[in-house]
Parts: C-alpha cells; sequence; structure tokens
C-alpha cells in the first residue's frame, strides 16, 4: 500500500510516501521567512505553503521513486494547528484524491507525533501499549496516556503557554533570535544549571504552566540589568543552564507522577522540544532512577513531519477509517 502524506498544521510544509508503514521518502521545506519577526507570522505561512506544496510533492514522489498513478491514498494533517496553513493541505489532499480517484485519510497531528514511534526505526524499539507519551513542541505540552493506536486520554496539559513558548519567549529576553529553544540548549552545555534559581510553577496534578517562568525571567533579568548592563553577556551560558534546569526539573516532576498515577513506566516522548539534550537525558537518567522505560525518536521524526502523518494514514487505511471529501481543517482538533 503506497500513502502520500502531506502535513502544513504550522510552518513547516511537509510531504511523505509510505510504503506498508515504511518511509520511502520525507521531505520538508522549513519556512525561513519567520525569523525576521521573531515568531510563525500565520498569514506568512499559509502563503508559504502555498508556494511549497507542489514541489514538496513533486519531491517526495521523485525521491521514493513511484508515479501519481501508484498511490493508494492520501493522507493529511486535519489539525489542530494554524487554519491558514491546514487549509493548504486540505484543499491540496482532496483535490489530490478526488483527482486520482483514491481514499482519503484524515489525520490529527498530536496523535501522529505519537504514533511517529511506529516508523520503522524512528526510536530503538516500538513501545508496547499502554504507555504514556509526552509531546512537548512550541505549540503543545501534553502528557497522554495511550492504550492503544486510536484510544488515547490527555491526562495532562499546559493550562498557559506550551514548553517551547518557555525556551523561546526566555531566549527572546536573552536577545538570542528565533526559534531560541536550540541556542539555550547549546549554552546551557557550556554554563551552571544552579548558578540561578527560577520558581517552579504550582500546578495541581499532571497539567503544566510556563507563562509565569517567562515572567520571571523576564524580571530576573531586568533587575540584573540595571546593576549591570552587560548582565546578560557577562552570564549568558549560566542563565540557559539554570533556566533549562528548571525546565527539565517541571519536567521530570510531572513525568514521575504520571508514572505514579497510572502504574505505567513506559514514557515516549515527541515533539519539537524533544531534542533538547537535557531532557533526553533526564529520560535516560530515569530508566536508572525510576525504572522507566524511554522511547525517543530520531530528529526527523520529532519535528513536525509528513512520515508521521502517513504512518497514522496507513494504521487507519488498515481499520478503512476514511474520510469523506467534505472532512475540512479543525484548527482546535482534540486527542
Ligand atoms: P506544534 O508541533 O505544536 O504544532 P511547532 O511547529 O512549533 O508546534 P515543532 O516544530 O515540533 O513544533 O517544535 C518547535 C519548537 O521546538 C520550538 O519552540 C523550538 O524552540 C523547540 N526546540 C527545538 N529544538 C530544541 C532544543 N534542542 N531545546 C529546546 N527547544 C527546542
Ligand atoms: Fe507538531
Amino acid at each position: 500500500i503506497y500513502i502520500l502524506a502531506i502535513e502544513s498544521s504550522c510552518d513547516d510544509t511537509g510531504a511523505a510516501v509510505l510504503h506498508n508503514g515504511k518511509v520511502l521518502s520525507n521531505v520538508v521545506a522549513n519556512q525561513e521567512i519567520h525569523t525576521q519577526y521573531g515568531g510563525v507570522v500565520p498569514e506568512l505561512a499559509s502563503r508559504a505553503h502555498q508556494q511549497n506544496i507542489v514541489p514538496v510533492v513533486h519531491q517526495a514522489l521523485a525521491k521514493a521513486n513511484i508515479d501519481k498513478k501508484e498511490l493508494n491514498a492520501i493522507a493529511f494533517t486535519q489539525g489542530p494547528g494554524l487554519m491558514g496553513s491546514l487549509l493548504v493541505g486540505t484543499s491540496f489532499a482532496k483535490s489530490f484524491a478526488q483527482g486520482l480517484n483514491i481514499p482519503l485519510l484524515a489525520v490529527n497531528h498530536m496523535q501522529a507525533h505519537i504514533l511517529a514511534h511506529f516508523i520503522d526505526g524512528a526510536s530503538k524499539e516500538k513501545p508496547e501499549f499502554p504507555f504514556l507519551a509526552m509531546t512537548i513542541s512550541g505549540g503543545h505540552t501534553q502528557i497522554v496516556k495511550v492504550n492503544n493506536y486510536f484510544e488515547m486520554e490527555v491526562i495532562g496539559e499546559t493550562i498557559d503557554d506550551a514548553i517551547g513558548e518557555a525556551f523561546d519567549k526566555s531566549a527572546k529576553i536573552l536577545g538570542l533570535p528565533y526559534p531560541g529553544g536550540p541556542l539555550i540548549d547549546k549554552y546551557s552545555k557550556l554554563g551552571n544549571p544552579k548558578a540561578y534559581q527560577f520558581p517552579k510553577p504550582k500546578v495541581n496534578g499532571l497539567n503544566f504552566s510556563f507563562s509565569g517562568l517567562k515572567t520571571a525571567v523576564l524580571y530576573f533579568i531586568q533587575k540584573n540589568v540595571k546593576n549591570n548592563p552587560n548582565f546578560i553577556q557577562d552570564n549568558l551560558y549560566d542563565i540557559c543552564a539554570s533556566l533549562q534546569y528548571t525546565i527539565i526539573g517541571i519536567v521530570t516532576d510531572k513525568l514521575k507522577k504520571a508514572t505514579q498515577e497510572t502504574g505505567i513506566k513506559k514514557i515516549a516522548i515527541g515533539g519539537g522540544v524533544s531534542a533538547n539534550s537535557g531532557i533526553r537525558q533526564a529520560l535516560l537518567n530515569g530508566e536508572q532512577k525510576f525504572g522507566w522505560d524511554t522511547y525517543i525518536p530520531k530528529f526527523e521524526y520529532t519535528t513536525d513531519n509528513a512520515a508521521m502523518i502517513g504512518i497514522v494514514g496507513y494504521l487507519k487505511y488498515l481499520e478503512s477509517d476514511f474520510s469523506s471529501a467534505a472532512t475540512t481543517a479543525n484548527a482546535r482538533f482534540k486527542i
């Protein structure tokens, strides 16, 4: 079964071809345009998707070395995401499927981040059900109890900012370019994680909150820059290390709680922030310290990509769970 998958939920245009769940090609066009604005500008994102989508699909088919006539179905991201971005992928997928007279498979983007682990070779092995999935990205922060491919329950999520925003907005305060998450990670390795203390939010249960941390960083910087205008330059590595240490602590505390409450010790991570070296290390440490089994996917399957949409599409195909041509994008699509 050949499936073409389309991803266009945010600012990356992706297309992939899978054969029986195996990835033959996985093409992503990143949009550079947003860097100068310090964040994703939705209107510009949809215009760039519109420009990118046809060449990206062409490239995916060419790399997979198949003709569009061989495709058996088209999978696409129905949501959640930016409406204007989703509409480009959705409209393209619907027209292409109609033109080729093959079925459509609508996919939930957050479910796809989780099921990316079932792509062949995505991580060391495929997690067994039930497991916990922590999806951490620029737009989401969730802990999900995964009972089966399509039986998932969100047991914790952010009540304000996503974890990626905590990284990116703090980075912005430090004068770093967007997206600042990877830079904070890089500089953290050179600094002392205990140099400064930032407050951990007090949120009950398994929910997260990150907006207070960003404010704490802002006040901390303002106060210190008053005394020393070069405070940031002089202490950048220590500030980054301390901030990352705080975020790792928040995440680890919630995962500990989630494993205790559910009795499930298998933890899979996904989303762009799971590229963070400190978070990866904390998970690996958890294997020794708390008896966790952790699943960390390859980088190309953690950030937004079409291969993960394709694997969900394939699983849906096997269940004949097709979507009608009347399916529309859903910006707030829940798991
Ligand atoms: P969503 O998947 O929720 O729609 P998104 O498109 O922003 O949101 P991703 O592309 O999965 O999500 O992730 C981007 C985020 O990951 C950004 O906030 C970026 O700063 C963050 N990020 C990437 N690498 C790292 C890293 N090494 N450390 C910390 N954050 C990182
Ligand atoms: Fe995503």
